[in-house]
Formats: C-alpha cells, sequence, structure tokens
C-alpha cells in the first residue's frame, strides 16, 4: 500500500478554517446515493445531489481533504494542464472533448458561485494568472492559447513585456499570457466548507469511514465500513491519488507522482507592494515549471515537481526555491525562510483528463484529475450528479469505460518529460539570448 506523505505540516493545516463536526459512519443507513471520498470531487458531487433533495450519504477515510484536496498548492486556473485544446480534441474526440472543454472552462464560474452562496471562508482571490513567456520566443506558443481559450469564451489576453512586469512586479519576463478568471484559495479551507454545504443541504458526511468493500444488496449496493454500511442505489468512489481498497484494482488505474509546496515567512508590506502586486498567481513559464502567489498572509505559497536532488536534499531544495525567488524579484531584500514545506501526491492519466469508470451497473469510480484539480474536482461534480440522476451515458461529458490499469509507462513517462522540457527550456532560452535562473 503507498504510503501517503504526512497531512499536518502543511501551512493549510495550520491556517484553514475548522473542518464542520463528523463522526465515523455508525450501524446501517439507506441512501439515494453514497459516495466515497472527502476530497472536491466527491464534495462537489455530494453537494449537487443534497441540494435537489438526493438522500446523499458520503464516506471519507481519514478526514475531510485529507488527500490533494487539502494540501495542493491553492491555484484555481480553468485550463487544462499538459495538452492544448486542440490536441484534447483530437485525443478524446467530439462530442465529448468539447463537452468538457466548455465544463472546464467554466469551472471558476462554479468555484466562485460556491464560495459565495456558502459563504465558506478560504482566503478566495480572483485576480487572474499569469503564465509568464521566460524569452521572447516563447510569445508564439501564448498566442495560440489565446486564440483557442477565447474560442471557447475564456477571458486571456497577451502581456507585453510592461504589462507583465506590473502585474508579477518581475523584470524578467518577456510578455505572459493573462487569465482573468483564474484564482487561489486556502485548499483545505475550500474542502472543509464544501463538508460544510453539504451538510447545510441535507447531505450526510461521515469522516474516519473507510469504505472496505461494495458488494449487491438486494437490487441495491452495501458499501461497507469498519464499523457500518451505507446501502444505496448508486455508488460513486471519487478516491483520487488516495485511494485505498473499496473497489478492487482502482488504486492501479492511475500512477502516483509527487509534487512539493512551500510557503516562506510572510513578506514585510513594503515588499508585497512591488512582488505580485496584484495578487495574481504566477506560472514563470519555465520547464521546470514554479508557481506562486500569496496567501491571506502574505506568505509567498510555491509549488515544483521533485527532481534529482530536488526534494530529497532540503538544504538544496531550499536554496534552490529561494534562489529563483530572488532571481524572478531581486526587490526582496531579507533573506527566504521556507516555514512550511510538505508533499502530496498526483493521480496521473496519461491523458492528463480524468477517468470515469463503469465498475458495475449502478457503481462508477473517478479517478486521473493529473493535477489542475481545484477548478477540475469542482466541476466533476455537475458531472457525477448527472450520472447519479439517470442522464444516459451518451449525453454525460463524460465517457464511461471499463475499469483499466493506468499503461506501465506512466512509471517513467511524466518524470522523464519533465526532464526533457528542462532541456528544451535551457536551449530554448540560451538561443533566444536570455537570462536563465539560477541552478537552470
Ligand atoms: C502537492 C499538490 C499540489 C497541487 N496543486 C494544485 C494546484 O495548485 N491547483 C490545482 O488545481 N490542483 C492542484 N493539485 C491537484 C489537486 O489537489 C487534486 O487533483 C484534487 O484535489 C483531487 O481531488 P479529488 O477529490 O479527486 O481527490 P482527493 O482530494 O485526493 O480526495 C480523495 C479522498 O478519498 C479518500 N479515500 C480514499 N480511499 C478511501 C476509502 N476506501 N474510503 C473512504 N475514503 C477514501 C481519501 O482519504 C481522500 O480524502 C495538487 C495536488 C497536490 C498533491
Amino acid at each position: 500500500m503507498t504510503k501517503f506523505s504526512p497531512f499536518e505540516v502543511s501551512l493549510w493545516y495550520a491556517t484553514a478554517a475548522p473542518a464542520p463536526e463528523t463522526t465515523p459512519l455508525e450501524g446501517r443507513v439507506r441512501a439515494d446515493v453514497c459516495i466515497v471520498g472527502g476530497g472536491y470531487t466527491g464534495l462537489t458531487t455530494a453537494l449537487e445531489l443534497a441540494r435537489d433533495g438526493t438522500r446523499v450519504v458520503l464516506l471519507e477515510r481519514e478526514e475531510i481533504g485529507y488527500g490533494g484536496s487539502g494540501r495542493n498548492a491553492g491555484h484555481c486556473t480553468p485550463t487544462f494542464t499538459h495538452y492544448s485544446l486542440p490536441e484534447l480534441r483530437r485525443m478524446l474526440g467530439e462530442p465529448w472533448a468539447e463537452r468538457l472543454i466548455a465544463r472546464q472552462t467554466r469551472a471558476n464560474d462554479r468555484v466562485g458561485d460556491m464560495i459565495q452562496r456558502y459563504q465558506i471562508q478560504c482566503e478566495w482571490q480572483q485576480n487572474g494568472y499569469v503564465q509568464a513567456a521566460p524569452h521572447k520566443n516563447a510569445l508564439r506558443g501564448l498566442e495560440e492559447k489565446v486564440r483557442a481559450y477565447n474560442a471557447v469564451g475564456a477571458k486571456t489576453r497577451l502581456l507585453d513585456r510592461d504589462e507583465v512586469e506590473k502585474i508579477a512586479g518581475s523584470p524578467r519576463f518577456h510578455g505572459g499570457w493573462f487569465h482573468a478568471e483564474a484564482g487561489h484559495l486556502n485548499p483545505l479551507g475550500y474542502a472543509r466548507g464544501l463538508a460544510r454545504a453539504v451538510m447545510q443541504e441535507g447531505g450526510t458526511v461521515h469522516t474516519r469511514s473507510p469504505v472496505v468493500s461494495c458488494k449487491p444488496e438486494g437490487g441495491a449496493w452495501a458499501v461497507a465500513t469498519d464499523k457500518g454500511a451505507v446501502v444505496a442505489d448508486k455508488v460513486i468512489f471519487a478516491t483520487g491519488a488516495y485511494t485505498v481498497g473499496g473497489w478492487p484494482k482502482l488504486d492501479q488505474t492511475f500512477k502516483i507522482h509527487k509534487v512539493f509546496v512551500a510557503a516562506t515567512q510572510p513578506l514585510t508590506e513594503d515588499e508585497r507592494r512591488t512582488v505580485l502586486p496584484k495578487n495574481t498567481t504566477i506560472h514563470d513559464g519555465r520547464g521546470d515549471i514554479y508557481v506562486y502567489k500569496y496567501n491571506a498572509e502574505g506568505r509567498i505559497v510555491a509549488s515544483m515537481f521533485p527532481m534529482g536532488r530536488r526534494g530529497r536534499n532540503m538544504d538544496y531544495t531550499h536554496r534552490l526555491m529561494s534562489d529563483r525567488l530572488k532571481w524572478l524579484h531581486p526587490q526582496i531584500r531579507q533573506e527566504i525562510r521556507w516555514e512550511y514545506f510538505w508533499y502530496g501526491e498526483l493521480d496521473m492519466q496519461y491523458r492528463t483528463v480524468p477517468r470515469l469508470y463503469g465498475l458495475a451497473p449502478g457503481v462508477v469510480a473517478l479517478t486521473g484529475l493529473s493535477g489542475r484539480g481545484v477548478p477540475t474536482g469542482s466541476m466533476l461534480g455537475g458531472i457525477l450528479s448527472e450520472w447519479a440522476r439517470g442522464v444516459p451515458e451518451k449525453d454525460l461529458s463524460l465517457k464511461l469505460e471499463p475499469l483499466t490499469a493506468a499503461p506501465f509507462y506512466m512509471n517513467f513517462g511524466p518524470p522523464l518529460t519533465l526532464r526533457y522540457y528542462r532541456v528544451a527550456d535551457w536551449i530554448r532560452t540560451r538561443l533566444a539570448g536570455a537570462d536563465l535562473p539560477p541552478h537552470a
């Protein structure tokens, strides 16, 4: 069994608004729909269903947000990661691609609406996202992104050098792609707020309730934990990278890859006036990505992928992260202290879009969010609740597939791709005559 990274060490665990009071499931209960997994995917599905009066019970093995939903970096950018929209259309085919693109690119409407409607305390800031151009040759790809995303209704635009400097407060970028609808939040606060909303709408949430089996019983399904069972007509597994048991081989549908996140001490007010002065999220556009933003206390929260010494040797990792931040923002004079540092696990799929598995009549599972799960998990509640309400398979926004194991090459494909991006970035930056950050 995978040993997951520690949960309690993150900045979010120290700062998120408290979770609603919940108890483990004890005894047998009846429901229309049982949802397994208390991350964004499970919670937003439960919320959709509870709102229209469906009897819904959500079972979480540990606590709300224990998985990726409570430990991610908090960027909420309603786009796809890795593949462009034309590539996704080729991979997924129609009508699936267009439906999913529509849902994903409008995901922040849902996020903003849920936060507003249920008054979720999660530091939500919708000030946009910049994917920067580290050299002028990167601008061509960003122009294509503007065309592709704006054609499906997103509000994005190309920034020139001066504009990006005004928004990011960094002199290192040669332009950038601005997505006005993107936001950032305290991810654990958001997950806990969603759980509170589910309960407010009449849904039931049980934590410390690990699902150990799911068996047919009298025309329904008995979803058993160590101390009780939910008998439900429909069952949804939304257990992501943190899947433990519940349904045979579900944990083989993806490969786990780690990400780490770190948070500095709060920057001074003077520094905050010029470093990310608009409180946006910045992706530095490098092959070796560094994404960062503020939390409500004015700490910079930055994420990277472990690679080579990075992530293993902590002194080196802290130095690398500080050197990158100071290179991007020479106006930061003080020494950077990474006061929080934590890891989390991603459920990677080769298409990097979620996969919906039909496990048995009345039982589905959804895994493989592959990152960008804040908007993705939040919009998946719309798709899964439609399935639970009986929308025909052909009208769903994800194709229902039989459970299949992730291909073997997913063990090494993503790390190799990251290394390739890093080398390609080095070569392109040199060819463009631009500067490389330290440790590149
Ligand atoms: C370090 C890190 C940084 C990231 N940064 C970002 C970011 O900045 N922006 C972004 O958009 N995305 C980011 N992601 C991705 C995003 O966090 C995830 O894709 C998303 O949270 C997954 O949500 P989920 O609901 O599908 O799964 P999870 O949040 O993982 O929830 C699954 C839940 O199921 C429970 N469970 C498992 N087995 C059982 C069982 N048998 N019985 C009951 N419960 C069970 C688990 O305990 C867990 O709580 C990041 C991920 C990580 C790990």
